[in-house]
C-alpha cells in the first residue's frame, strides 16, 4: 500500500466523521482533517431522524448517541392561538424503521462519540488544526494543500470528501457554484433551563409553533430547552444575541416574573442552496458543503449523514474493484435531486407554513393536518416524508 492509497477528508463535523467511520470500517484507510484545535461545540443540529438512526445503528454508534440524547416518540405542531393543531407519533413507523423515533441529541456529541471510535482504529489518521486550502488531482489521486501550525503541507490520496461545511474551501477552490437565497432575516437560536412544559400544555419535545406575527421552535435537549426563532427588521446579529433581544422575545414566547437564565445564545444567517455539482473526477461534496436549507424539519445534518453514507458505499464499490469510476456519476444523480426537490422544498414550505398570515390557508392547513394525523395510513405516509425515508427510497430509485 502505497501513502496514496487513502480517501482524504476535510472537516470533522457529522458529515465527515459519518464518511470516515464507514469507509475505515469497511477497510479504507482514512484520513480525516478538520480545521479546528478540536471538535467544534456546534449548538446546531439536534434532531436525529429514525432512518439516520438506523445508519448510525449500522455504524455501532447508535446507543451512544442515545444515551446521551432525549428519545422522542412525539413531535408536534401547534399554534399560538389553538395550542396543539397536530400531534404526531412515529411509532406508525415500526414497520419502516428500526428507530421509530426522533433522537434529540447536540451534534457535537456525535462527532465526540466517532471521533472516540475513529482514534482507536489503524487505519485512522485524524489530524486537527489542519485547514484545507484548496485541492487538485490528476489520474492517480487527489492533492490536498493544507494550512499547519507548521506552515503548509500536501496530503496526497485517491479521493477527497469535502464535509467542510458550509464555506466549503474545497468546493470554492474548484470553483462550484452554489446557487440559491439567503434569507433577510437572521435566526436567533437561544436555550434556557426553564420548564416551558409548565406552562404549555402537553408541550412534546420537538414543537414548531406557527403565527402570522411571531412564529418559533420549541426542541428538548438533555437538560435544556432551544427555542429558534427570527429576527425582526434592522436587527443585527450584535443586537439580536443582545440581553435586551433575547429576554424581550424569550418574554413574549412565555411571560415570567423576573429574567430568564439563558444558556446560550446564536445568530445565524440562513440559507437556501443546492451546489451545481456533487462531484468533479475524485473529489466529492457532501452535507453542508454541498446543500444548505433553513433548519425547519431538521433535514440538514440527517441530510448530509445520508450523503456520506450514499457516497461511502460508493467508494467501497470502487475500492474493492466491484465497479468502475462511472460508479461516482451515481452520488450525484441520487443526492443532489433529493436536496433539490426535497429538501429545499419541505424546509421551505415548512417556514411558510409557519409564518402564514393569510387566516384561511392557515385555517384549510390546520384542517388537513388534523385528518392526516387521525388517519394511521396518512399520518404513516405523512411521516415517511417528514423524517426522510420517502427521500432515501427515491434516491435510491435514481440512476
Ligand atoms: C440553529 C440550527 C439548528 C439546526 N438543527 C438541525 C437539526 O436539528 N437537524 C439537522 O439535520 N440539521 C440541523 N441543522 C443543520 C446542521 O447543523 C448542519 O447541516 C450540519 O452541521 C452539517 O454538517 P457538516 O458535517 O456537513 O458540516 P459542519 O457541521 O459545518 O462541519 C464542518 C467541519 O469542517 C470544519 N472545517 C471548516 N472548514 C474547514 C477547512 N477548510 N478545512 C478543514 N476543516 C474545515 C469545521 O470546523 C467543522 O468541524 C441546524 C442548523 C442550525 C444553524
Amino acid at each position: 500500500m502505497t501513502d496514496i492509497d487513502r480517501v482524504l477528508i476535510s472537516g470533522a463535523g457529522p458529515v465527515g466523521c459519518s464518511a470516515a467511520l464507514y469507509l475505515a470500517q469497511n477497510g479504507i484507510p482514512v484520513t480525516l482533517a478538520e480545521a479546528a484545535s478540536e471538535l467544534p461545540e456546534d449548538l446546531r443540529a439536534s434532531t436525529f431522524h429514525p432512518p439516520t438512526l438506523d445508519m448510525l445503528d449500522d455504524l455501532g454508534v447508535v446507543d451512544q448517541l442515545i444515551g446521551q440524547g432525549i428519545i422522542c416518540p412525539k413531535w408536534q405542531y401547534r399554534d399560538t392561538r389553538e395550542g396543539v393543531v397536530a400531534e404526531w407519533d412515529l411509532g406508525v413507523l415500526e414497520n419502516d424503521t428500526r428507530h421509530p423515533y426522533r433522537v434529540q441529541c447536540e451534534q457535537y456529541k456525535l462527532t465526540r462519540i466517532m471521533v472516540a471510535e475513529l482514534e482507536k482504529m489503524d487505519n485512522v489518521d485524524v489530524r486537527f488544526r489542519t485547514q484545507g486550502i484548496e485541492a487538485a488531482q490528476d489520474d492517480q489521486g487527489v492533492t490536498l494543500t493544507v494550512e499547519t501550525p507548521d506552515g503548509q503541507d500536501e496530503l496526497k490520496g485517491r479521493y477527497l470528501i469535502a464535509a467542510d461545511g458550509a464555506s466549503s474551501a474545497i468546493r470554492i477552490s474548484q470553483g462550484i457554484e452554489f446557487p440559491g437565497l439567503t434569507f433577510p432575516e437572521l435566526w436567533l437560536c437561544t436555550s434556557s433551563e426553564y420548564n416551558f412544559e409548565d406552562h404549555f400544555e402537553d408541550l412534546a419535545p420537538i414543537a414548531y409553533i406557527a403565527d402570522p406575527n411571531f412564529w418559533f421552535v420549541f426542541v428538548r435537549v438533555p437538560g435544556l430547552w432551544r427555542l429558534l426563532l427570527p429576527s425582526r427588521p434592522g436587527e443585527t446579529a450584535d443586537s439580536l444575541v443582545s440581553d435586551e433581544t433575547v429576554q424581550d422575545r424569550m418574554h413574549q414566547v412565555c411571560p415570567i416574573d423576573g429574567d430568564y437564565d439563558t444558556f446560550h445564545r446564536t445568530a445565524y444567517a440562513v440559507h437556501q442552496r443546492v451546489a451545481e455539482t456533487y462531484r468533479k473526477g475524485r473529489i466529492f461534496l457532501a452535507g453542508d458543503s454541498a446543500h444548505i436549507n433553513n433548519p425547519l424539519g431538521g433535514m440538514g445534518m440527517n441530510g448530509g449523514i445520508h450523503d456520506a453514507v450514499n457516497l461511502s458505499e460508493k467508494l467501497v464499490r470502487v475500492w474493492r474493484g466491484d465497479a468502475d469510476d462511472r460508479e461516482f456519476d451515481k452520488y450525484d444523480a441520487q443526492r443532489r435531486p433529493i436536496a433539490i426537490d426535497y429538501v429545499q422544498q419541505t424546509t421551505l414550505r415548512n417556514k411558510a407554513m409557519l409564518e402564514e398570515t393569510d387566516a384561511e390557508v392557515r385555517k384549510a392547513t390546520h384542517d388537513e393536518m388534523r385528518a392526516t394525523v387521525a388517519d394511521p395510513a396518512k399520518a404513516r405516509k405523512f411521516l415517511r416524508q417528514s423524517s426522510m425515508i420517502n427521500a432515501l427510497d427515491k434516491a435510491n430509485s435514481l440512476a
